[in-house]
């Protein structure tokens, strides 16, 4: 196994007193201002790209930064989009994307999904962005995948309500690994546009 234990002692011994008044403000306090929705891909680190410290983010990441539109069944997901919205009022939610995304590509190039069933059905998530997309240009699928998200993320009762009432704005990104820039992406026909 990798040695994570000898970035936890790290951790403690070097940057842990640097912000030890920080995490004893945090021991009473959970109040970030944005929820991030990023992909899982271990090369996009949120809090890493956006400067952020510890307290600041409310992150959820899942395979290709898909969020399933509202349902009834249990879903963490929804859970987290709800209490991030309704329990700990974040003013932004931003879904990023990003270059290289295995998600992205594996439907961009139409791969057999046949032995991983689990990611076969979760990337169904994604059928919207796969319709819009007119090219198995990868970054288009990125693109349009955001865009793609944004809307299942506006079908949440949590975010729908919070939209209407102007107390929470939408973004959508793209991150690129090899330059570290991040495209602000338009949503024209998504609420998101509409709450800018
Ligand atoms: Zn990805």
């Amino acid at each position: 196994m990798h040695d994570l234990t000898g970035g936890v002692t790290r951790f403690q011994r070097d940057v842990f007193p640097g912000k030890a008044d920080l995490f004893a403000r945090l021991t009473h306090v959970h109040a970030p201002h944005t929820l991030f929705i990023g992909c899982s891909d271990a090369r996009v680190v949120p809090e890493l790209i956006t400067g952020s410290e510890p307290g600041e983010l409310f992150v959820i990441r899942t395979a290709g930064n898909l969020v399933p539109a509202h349902g009834l069944s249990a879903d963490g997901v929804a859970a987290s989009i709800e209490y991030a919205v309704d329990v700990l009022g974040v003013s932004d939610v931003v879904v990023c994307g990003h270059s290289g995304c295995g998600a992205m590509t594996a439907l961009a190039e139409g791969q057999d999904l046949s032995t991983t069933p689990a990611i076969a059905a979760w990337l169904r998530h994604a059928d919207a962005a796969r319709a819009r997309c007119t090219t198995s240009d990868v970054a288009a699928l990125v693109h349009s995948n955001v865009i793609a998200q944004l809307a299942n993320l506006s079908t949440h009762p949590s975010i729908a309500r919070a939209l209407t009432h102007g107390e929470v704005a939408l973004h959508g990104w793209v991150f690129d690994i090899a330059t570290g820039r991040i495209d602000q992406l338009d949503a024209p026909d998504t609420p998101a546009a509409r709450a800018a």
